[in-house]
């Protein structure tokens, strides 16, 4: 289905970005992956996707913090390729704390890899995009994006602001097959929500069990975390030949959590 596409997946060594990654390249796209992690491990997964799937796979470690580095790896990656079709922001961090008390340099952290980093990946693809009238932003958000939850100023903030930059490349990008969607998961279980249950149980004077029980799943309805797998199939329908008509939406994919 995406046999001949280019994608770049940010935050692709972990989580949502992984599985995307590996959604997109069983379609058939060649893969730029990114993201940080042991030098071994990434190579070994690099070379079991392009192996697993038949598609060509190249790893960036691009910081997304560095707009240098970013703009390098959609660089990097147009040369490779000789183009990126489709460009997945995923890349993303938490940090849970009482607004009193939340370090200036967290806020800064998630802003830029959050968001920033969104708007100078975009900005890297979009004229080549532009000018093959062709092109998939697809950018991960949130439930966040749409509601908010207490002690994650920053990440809701960052969050809101993807769903209103994806909609400013959506109206840009319209007449020229360029489309832009946010992905708005409620909880998956990933290294990023893993890590954030201890904060959470702090902040709110709970238990980690109590937390994901009372806080994490009593906020979707289905009582269940979200699969990652099912966020990638998302992706690469967003990703497809049927999604022409697919721009500036934000797609929930959160057990019912924003319905309430
Ligand atoms: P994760 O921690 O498993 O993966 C995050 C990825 O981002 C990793 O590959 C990591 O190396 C990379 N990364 C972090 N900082 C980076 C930087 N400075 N430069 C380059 N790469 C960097 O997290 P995840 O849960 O898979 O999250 C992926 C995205 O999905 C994030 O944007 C997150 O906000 C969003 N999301 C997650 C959930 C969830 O419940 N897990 C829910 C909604 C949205």
């Amino acid at each position: 289905m995406l046999k001949s596409r280019a994608a770049v997946v940010t935050g692709s060594t972990s989580g949502i970005g992984l599985g995307v990654a590996e959604a997109l390249a069983k379609a058939g796209a060649d893969i730029m992956l990114n993201g940080f992690g042991d030098p071994a491990a990434i190579e070994r997964e690099r070379a079991r996707l392009a192996d697993r799937h038949g598609v060509n796979v190249l790893y960036d470690g691009a910081d997304m913090t560095k707009p240098d580095q970013i703009r390098a790896m959609i660089a990097g990656a147009t040369r490779a390729f000789g183009k990126v079709d489709i460009l997945v922001n995923n890349a993303g961090i938490q940090h849970v704390s009482p607004i009193e008390d939340f370090p200036d340099e967290k806020w800064d952290a998630i802003i830029a890899i959050n968001l920033s980093a969104i708007f100078h990946a975009t900005k890297a693809a979009f004229k080549g995009m532009k000018e093959r009238r062709f092109g998939r932003i697809i950018n991960i958000a949130s439930a966040h994006a749409l509601v908010a939850s207490p002690f994650k100023s920053a990440y809701v903030a960052a969050k809101h602001g993807v769903l209103g930059f994806t909609k400013t490349i959506a109206l840009e990008g319209a007449e020229f097959g360029v489309t832009a969607n946010a992905i708005c998961p409620g909880y998956v279980k990933t290294p990023l929500v893993e890590k954030q249950i201890p904060d959470t149980a702090k902040a709110r004077g709970m238990t980690e069990e109590d937390v994901i029980q009372k806080v994490i799943l009593e906020a979707q309805p289905t009582k269940n975390f979200v699969r990652v797998e099912d966020v990638a199939a998302l992706a690469v329908f967003l990703a497809g030949p049927h999604s022409a008509s697919l721009t500036g939406a934000a797609f929930q994919i959160d057990g019912g959590w924003v319905a309430k």
